[in-house]
């Protein structure tokens, strides 16, 4: 077992970090001779991932930390690899954020934090999970250190693509990118993850178009799914403008339900984690010194709370578009296979009661909608226009 055996399908990625992971650190070895200096070059301080979401930017990422803390080079069962994936490792320094952005203040905190040397490893590792979240201003923070990183400092930075980073951050780092994983490779981390049949893993895959956390919810959690169906049933039973207006919130009301699903069950873990990490067993009173801390925590989840509805509706819409991918399929003729084989007939028949141009005028209605909620548009009157222009099949 390795660090790098739970990626899906991201052997070049992976063989980059792995070469760079064990060229030896400046401290350990004399100037580089002859060959060494070309090896030597494999690793830079500062590194970029990029990949779509659901592709493993930050498991990749906590990877590549783990082998460059391990001295074995991400063995998986050591203390370090486990400290690094338990988030704990004192070398390790994460910034992971469910807000819409990441504060100047985390920024600080982190390139502070950077001026260490490393206490018992190689390097002192510093990830951003979410570097396109940054304002120009802290994002010019973080660019003044990866300028001049402290010694033995690695920066690894994570974002959807490097167009999310500004030109000057850009050039200070070596981007790698991730491909979307193949729908079998995702379906292989799943069943080596979960306890679910074959056919589960693989549908799951499928419907989370190669997402890898989506693919895992699906897989594992019945009213997930369930509330995928339901989404899909809105748009294939459109007929008239009332049950655009109908659906529409309905489907607002799906994410609702979703987010507040994953965000149950996230805030569970973290009060969970916390009191741990705090001496108090589960279903222990908290002492009253530490009710700071968990009213803090408390607080942070809330704000959280906002954005996590967002991603519900974003992750409904993402699904709609799948549903009428498939539709266009269809009506074009083009083969290969559906995102939603189970609703074959369904397709087909939404395929031959309206046409190409009109499929095309919808998934452009289901992009604008994305665009307005994503500016702050009340969500209800963005899927509101966006069914009704799915309902117009004549185009
Ligand atoms: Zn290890």
């Amino acid at each position: 077992m390795t660090v790098w055996d739970d990626l899906a399908g991201q052997s070049d990625a992976i063989a980059v970090f792995r070469a760079a992971a064990t060229v030896p650190s400046a401290g350990e070895s004399a100037e580089p001779r002859g060959d060494e200096a070309s090896v030597r070059s494999s690793m830079t301080h500062s590194w970029l991932i990029t990949g779509p979401p659901g592709s493993g930017r930050s498991n990749l990422a906590y990877a590549f930390a783990a082998a460059l803390l391990c001295p074995d080079a991400g063995c998986g069962v050591c203390p370090h690899c486990q400290q690094v994936a338990a988030r704990t490792h004192p070398d390790l320094a994460a910034l992971a954020t469910d807000r819409v952005i990441i504060t100047i203040d985390e920024v600080r905190r982190l390139v502070t934090s950077a001026q260490f040397s490393p206490s018992v490893g190689r390097y002192r590792v510093m990830v951003v999970e979410d570097a396109d979240r940054m304002t120009e201003r802290t994002s010019n923070l973080l660019l003044k250190v990866l300028e001049e990183p402290p010694p033995r400092t690695v920066w690894i930075l994570c974002a959807p693509s490097a167009a999310d980073l500004l030109p000057t951050i850009r050039s200070r780092v070596r981007t790698v990118r991730l491909r979307v994983p193949d729908v079998a490779d995702v379906a292989e981390l799943i069943l080596r993850r979960v306890d679910v049949d074959e056919q589960t893993a693989l549908r799951s895959a499928r419907e989370a178009q190669s997402h890898i956390g989506m693919a895992l919810r699906l897989a594992t959690n019945p009213e997930a799914r369930d509330r995928r169906a339901e989404t899909l049933r809105i748009a294939l039973d459109l007929r008239s403008v009332s049950d655009a207006v109908i659906g529409a919130a309905r489907l607002l009301q799906i994410a609702g339900d979703d987010a507040k699903a994953i965000t149950a069950e996230r805030d569970a873990e973290e009060r969970e984690h916390t009191l741990r990490s705090l001496g108090v067993e589960p279903g222990a009173a908290v002492p009253m010194a530490l009710r700071s801390h968990i009213r803090q925590l408390e607080e942070d989840q809330k704000r959280r709370a906002t954005r996590s509805l967002r991603d519900g509706i974003d992750r409904i819409l993402v699904d709609l578009l799948s549903l009428y991918r498939d539709v266009m399929k269809v009506q074009l003729g083009s083969g290969g296979d559906l995102v939603n084989t189970e609703l074959d007939s369904d397709v087909r028949s939404a395929a031959s009661a309206s046409t190409p141009s009109a499929t095309l005028a919808t998934m452009d209605a289901i992009a604008l909608a994305r665009a307005r909620i994503g500016a702050n548009v009340a969500p209800a009157l963005a899927l509101e226009s966006m069914l009704v222009t799915a309902v117009q099949k004549e185009g």
